[in-house]
């Protein structure tokens, strides 16, 4: 297992992308419209992992809601799995709760859930299916 990526939401991409160009020292990927989650999305590439940058595209987005509630800054961690369905199965069997009990898809239309935070130490932690192209 490895860290996938780390979410952070920010209020805006045009703000935040120069500041980690910086830290980072690389651009991040182009940026991307997650429907479903109703964000956009710069990527920029750290080692084996990635940090995304989280914009709200609409105020019912999941993360305009984290901000209205006064949250910034780091918003989920995302680990790497390699089979999403047996693995939200052996969670759940170990009564972990699920916000998704079926994969939906995320980013770059790969496989993702999110584990309630209630179970998992106060932490929002995404599951995303590793695939072979990776
Ligand atoms: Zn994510």
């Amino acid at each position: 297992m490895r860290i996938h990526h780390i979410g952070v939401a920010v209020e805006s991409l045009a703000a935040a992308i120069p500041v980690f160009e910086v830290l980072l020292g690389c651009s991040p990927q182009p940026s991307e419209v997650v429907e479903e989650q109703k964000v956009r999305v710069a990527v920029f590439r750290v080692g084996e992992s990635r940090i995304e940058l989280l914009e709200a595209t609409s105020p019912e987005s999941p993360i305009a809601r984290f901000i209205a509630k006064g949250g910034r800054g780091i918003h989920h961690l995302t680990l790497a799995v390699p089979d999403l369905t047996a693995t939200l199965a052996r969670l759940e069997n170990h009564g972990i709760r699920l916000i998704d009990r079926t994969p939906r898809i995320g980013a770059g239309g790969k496989r993702i859930a999110f584990l309630h935070p209630t179970s998992t130490a106060g932490v929002l932690i995404e599951l995303v299916e590793e695939t072979a192209t990776d």
